[in-house]
């Protein structure tokens, strides 16, 4: 069996990876919080992540592998957006949910085994809430109940590599006046009657933002799992919150073993931001014209935990690489043969030496000759760059337009025979000039005419020359 390395942010080390139960490799990851359209910098985990658990999926079983991402539909700032808008909450995260999955799903990305959305665990939550208490980790204080850090000094803070005292010594902030330690964090908070609220022994109310993971970690995966994924900007306060929860409801468990951190996305070596306006949804590049497997080729050009530098320079020579591919298989390619291979060892070896996404393509780009062409599909398949339905339409397109270049060809051959005689070369060079329009390369010589389809050929410009 394959062995997976992956470095852990708890013990900072790259460590070989044990699951605790190979018939069930457990792995949750924080989802997005559904307000909006999900810019670039959200959609890295979403694909390093699916990398993830595509490799644990080829190593342990696809009916092995169970991956929860929750969908934050309870927010400020979804009721913020709300009361904008003047639309109804539920509207809200509904399309906005639709359009996470529909988004990310153009990036190749697999949906996970459960999609949790935090309303439909507010029991559970609740139910955490009244064991913190019990257990001596929280308290009620005017509507509100807060996780008291002092009550778990010796674990809180561990993951980032804070001590609490130190966390005090700079936290700045306005500290409300029903908080024992300013660091304490909220579990529960009362809600006015014009926000979403739910019935608590606290009273009207709604959860904080950590308590959810937590609840739902624990629901669908139980007090100890494997893996805990997510952008490294939530390792604090959001992930040691989620420990602190975790650990002191269930001390039995220990919550996560492994856990992931992606570095942040830069757009052309600059923070992504609204103020340098180089800020851009996901949707934004598709509706630009980018390919979704662009956007996964360029995130997987670059390590999961360096910073990853989205450049245009990069999408096109993503782009490139793509057509080059879909050429060779198209050319010399058989996708029901490429179906029955196995993805190649040295791609699996890669990604298992804690994701090495770059050395994994440099592989598929070595897979260059005739002979490749079918392990190059099966390996394409493989990183999610092409599904196998894609795959098949993309072969096909090239295929129909292999052969309405070769009628063309002839088309043009007996043109350039009635100019080379006539000296008027007018027809022959529209021709030439339509099909580059078209991005069709255009080589004559001696021996004949030959036409072939290069990067953003467009069939439906062929037209007129038919
Ligand atoms: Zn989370």
């Amino acid at each position: 069996m394959t062995t997976i390395k992956l470095y852990n942010t708890r013990t900072r080390k790259k460590e070989e990876f044990v699951p605790l139960d190979p018939d069930n490799v457990r792995m949750y990851v924080c989802g997005p919080t559904v307000y909006d359209r999900a810019h670039l910098g959200n959609a890295r985990p979403v694909v390093v992540f699916d990398v993830l658990y595509r490799l644990l999926r080829q190593v342990y079983g696809s009916d092995h592998v169970t991956y929860v991402r929750n969908f934050t539909d309870v927010d400020d700032k979804i009721n913020a957006r709300a009361a904008e808008t003047d639309r109804q909450i539920g509207d809200i995260t509904a399309e906005t949910t639709q359009w996470f999955l529909d988004d990310m799903g153009k990036l190749g990305a697999l949906e996970p085994d459960h999609m949790p959305r935090a309303t439909q665990y507010i029991d559970q939550m609740i139910e955490m809430i009244e064991t913190l208490i019990e257990k001596g980790h929280a308290y009620a204080a005017e509507g509100h109940v807060l996780f008291a850090v002092d009550s778990w000094k010796e674990g809180y803070g561990k993951l980032s590599g804070r001590s609490v005292d130190d966390m005090i010594a700079g936290a700045r902030v306005e500290v409300a006046p029903y908080k024992k330690n300013p660091m304490d964090f909220v579990l529960w908070k009362p809600s006015t009657a014009d926000l979403p609220g739910w019935d608590s022994p606290w009273g009207r109310g709604r959860p904080g933002w950590h308590i959810e993971c937590s609840a739902m970690a624990y629901e669908l995966l139980g007090e100890s799992f494997d893996i805990h994924g997510g952008g490294n900007d939530l390792m604090f306060p959001h992930h040691e919150n989620e420990i602190a929860q975790s650990r002191c409801a269930h001390p039995e468990g220990h919550f996560a073993n492994v856990w992931l951190h992606n570095e942040m996305l830069q757009v052309e070596g600059k923070k992504m931001s609204k103020s340098l306006g180089n800020f851009f949804t996901v949707h934004d590049l598709l509706e630009q014209g980018v390919p979704g497997e662009v956007i996964r080729f360029v995130f997987l050009s670059t390590h999961y935990r360096k910073p990853m530098d989205w450049t245009a320079e990069k999408a096109v020579s993503a782009e490139a690489k793509l057509f080059g591919f879909v050429e060779l298989i198209a050319m010399y390619g058989d996708l029901e043969i490429a179906r029955s291979l196995a993805p190649e060892r040295a791609i699996i070896d890669a990604l298992a030496d804690d994701l090495n996404t770059h050395a994994a393509l440099e592989c598929l780009s070595k897979m260059n000759d005739a002979d490749s062409a079918n392990r190059l599909a099966r390996n394409i398949e493989f990183l999610g760059l092409y599904s196998w339905s894609q795959l098949e339409r993309k072969v096909s397109a090239y295929r129909d337009a292999k052969t309405i270049l070769r009628s063309l060809e002839k088309k043009l051959s007996t043109l350039r025979e009635v100019a080379l005689s006539t000296k008027d070369f007018s027809e022959v060079d529209a021709m030439k000039s339509a099909l580059q329009i078209a991005n069709v390369s255009v080589r004559m010589n001696k021996s004949g005419i030959s036409l072939s389809p290069e990067m953003g050929f467009d069939p439906a410009k062929l037209e007129p020359l038919l």
